[in-house]
């Protein structure tokens, strides 16, 4: 009997102490958005918060209009054509019908090309995605390449500026441990769900009874398509002697662009020294698609403002 009352004491006293830790916890919750200190950070920090908004809004922008894939394989690029269907009786776990035989960027293989593709990569990509290795396919693995970056670059400047701002703020420890989202909310920075769609082709192998499968992922990030860009070169330099000798658009030589430009954006002139967390591009002056070439002289270093109102521009005209 007492040993039962006792046990409801402790029960109500526990209970007790977990509504008050809940109750005091957004009372203080309260008092800090409503404080003082938040509210002066809030106006001071309004445009950076802005510009941090718009630059969210630029990455979408990239996001949306840049293509993200290269080659496809040829043991799905017909795959429209039929209707596939799994009539097998038996109740497979692990069926060689659950192979990606339709997907475009995976390619069905034996083991030894599965195996070979990932001693080699660049190679087997080339090989069986039908990158070519001619002066029209280079440029379309650069372009790939300069979306890529452009959007890595974008959401990188996002992260740096999301953890000035918080930095900033310094709110108390419990704010970020419990109120987070409200404390993004009441600041108004529009954290960017974007992240940056590198494509992947695959090499796969599943075996007749379907009970082993291997496979070779290549994903396609700035280290990959640098290197694609230099395979691709060297093979088109080895057939023609002479061409092929311009500058790659590799992450190496964009950053070599910015640093020949001291960081600098050709039209307004803000720089790196001016503001820690300038987003720069580069910017061909006679754009790719009105036969502008990737040489050093046709590249330019502009903020992320003046390249859009540019690229803009480009389009009315
Ligand atoms: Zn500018």
């Amino acid at each position: 009997m007492w040993l039962a009352v006792t046990f409801w004491y402790i029960a109500l006293a526990v209970l007790a102490i977990w509504i008050t830790v809940r109750v005091v916890r957004h009372v203080r919750m309260k008092r800090y958005f409503s404080g003082e200190v938040f509210q002066a950070h809030l106006k001071e920090l309004s445009s950076v918060v802005t510009e941090h908004n718009e630059i969210a809004a630029y990455a979408a922008e990239i996001r949306a209009g840049g293509q993200f894939g290269l080659g496809t394989s040829g043991t799905g690029s017909r795959s429209s054509l039929a209707t596939f269907e799994n009539t097998s009786r038996h109740d497979y776990r692990r069926d060689r019908n659950v192979a990606h035989y339709q997907a475009l960027n995976v390619h069905n293989c034996s083991l030894q090309v599965v195996r070979n593709a990932s001693a080699d990569p660049l190679k087997y990509l080339i090989k069986y995605f039908g990158v070519e290795a001619t002066e029209e396919g280079l440029a379309q693995v650069e372009k790939l390449g300069e979306t890529i970056s452009r959007l890595e670059n974008a959401v990188n400047n996002l992260k740096r500026r999301e953890a000035d701002i918080t930095g900033e703020f310094n709110p108390p420890k419990f704010i970020l441990k419990h109120y987070e989202k409200q404390f993004t909310e009441r600041v108004g920075v529009n954290l960017s769900p974007i992240s940056v769609p590198c494509p992947e082709y695959v090499f796969e192998y599943v075996s007749a009874g379907g009970n082993s499968s291997q496979r070779t992922t290549v994903k396609l990030n700035t280290p990959t398509i640098d290197g694609l860009i230099e395979a691709l070169s060297e093979r088109i330099r080895r057939r023609r002697s002479a061409a092929g000798q311009r500058a790659l658009m590799t992450a190496r030589f964009r950053e070599e662009i910015k640093r020949r430009d001291d960081y600098t954006c050709r039209y307004c002139s803000v720089s790196l020294d001016d503001e820690p967390h300038l987003l720069l591009e580069v910017d061909h002056i006679v754009p790719v698609s009105r036969g502008g070439l990737s040489t050093e002289d046709n590249l330019q270093t502009l903020c992320w403002r003046c390249n859009r109102s540019k690229s803009n521009k480009m389009i009315d005209a």
